[in-house]
């Protein structure tokens, strides 16, 4: 047994997969009778392909690993649900994630029925990988880190990181939804020396797709067919599929846009810092700022009456007072510092 497969649930292992008309044969035929479509009506008429083979491709040479590496997902938290369905025995395993992060992998946690342990960061937002290694124990599968982390902004530490990769024996997920607005570089590189690990991307933030939902999971080819062998047969719609391939051939559209993003990020830190009521900016690694206010709940509602809209992390641990803001172009930044800079507490 390979050190991944013992990791499995054994109904998984056991699983035989739904077979699909598309499955079975591939290539260009004069006439497809195999699945009981519509003749007519191209070309949604057709069942897309179950593997996204094109838009892998596509994705394998711009991120530098192969197709087989890849799985595209409903969204990131298709992903993320997936992990607790391979690996994960409900009310017997456990997984172990940072706290605070996002919130869909304690949702796909509960939802699993496995137990989700929370293991605080520092003061400072940064990681102490002790501390979640300790936090585990013979029926933990998975460990959750998000970098650059959300709602903190930071990206973790990467040799604290790499403590975990290379000390825990169950499967690391690293969420990098943020990894182009950040200044280091991806972890999948390192995708060939971990086979345990996982890292996931998504189209939702610098691709500016969060509307077609899609999500990417980056894995070692065993993952990657684990994952192929549970998830919905068609689970990338042709219009997602055809729509992506065109995006895919945009990198420098997404370039510029990080590009602006990152400056108006730099001139709304600036900005923020010279407003009274702003008791800080946090070091943000991402598109967006953590920031604390005296009254985070006042000056939330104070905002959304200004119909400026921005995220109340207030309830949050360690984030109290504080409020999450997404970076956005300059007339929008500029109409939130307008009416923060007119509050009155
Ligand atoms: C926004 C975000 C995602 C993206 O989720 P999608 O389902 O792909 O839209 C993933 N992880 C984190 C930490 C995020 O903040």
């Amino acid at each position: 047994m390979s050190e991944i497969t013992s990791l499995v649930r054994k109904n998984i292992l056991s699983l035989k997969p739904y077979s699909c008309a598309r499955d079975e044969f591939k290539g260009e035929a004069e006439a497809y009778l195999d699945a009981n479509e519509n003749p007519l009506n191209y070309p949604y008429n057709r069942y897309p392909d179950p593997l996204q083979w094109s838009v892998k491709e596509r994705i394998a040479a711009i991120k530098g690993v192969h197709p087989g590496q890849v799985f595209l997902g409903n969204g990131s938290d298709e992903a993320i649900d997936l992990v607790f369905r391979v690996f994960c025995e409900p009310r017997q395993d456990n997984v172990v994630a940072i706290d605070p992060t996002y919130g869909m992998y304690q949702v796909s946690a509960d939802i699993n029925d496995v137990e989700y342990r929370k293991v605080r960061l520092n003061a400072d937002y940064s990681l102490d990988a002790q501390r979640v290694l300790d936090a585990t124990d013979v029926h933990t599968k998975v460990i959750f880190l998000c970098s650059p982390n959300n709602p903190t902004a930071n990206l973790l530490n990467r040799k604290e990181m790499l403590k975990i990769v290379e000390g825990f024996t169950g499967i690391t997920v690293i969420d990098e939804a943020y990894i182009d607005f950040s200044s280091e570089p991806s972890w999948l590189k390192m995708l060939d020396r971990y086979p345990r690990l996982i890292v996931l991307q998504t189209f939702s933030k610098a691709w500016g797709l969060a509307g077609v939902r899609l999500g990417m999971a980056f894995a070692s080819e065993e993952i990657i067919g684990l994952y192929n062998k549970v998830k919905y047969p068609y689970n990338i719609n042709v219009l997602t599929q055809r729509l992506v391939l065109d995006e895919l051939e945009q990198v420098d559209r997404k370039a510029e846009w990080v590009n602006m993003l990152l400056k108006e990020r730099f001139r709304l830190i600036e900005l923020l810092k010279q407003l009274d009521m702003v008791e800080e900016v946090y070091p943000t690694d991402a598109n967006f700022l953590l920031v604390k206010v005296p009254d985070a709940n006042a000056v939330y509602r104070y905002l959304v009456d200004k119909s400026i809209i921005v995220r109340n992390r207030n309830t949050v641990a360690l984030c109290e007072g504080c409020l999450r803001i997404t970076v956005g172009v300059e007339s929008e930044n500029e109409l939130l510092l307008k009416a923060l800079g007119e509050y009155r507490a």
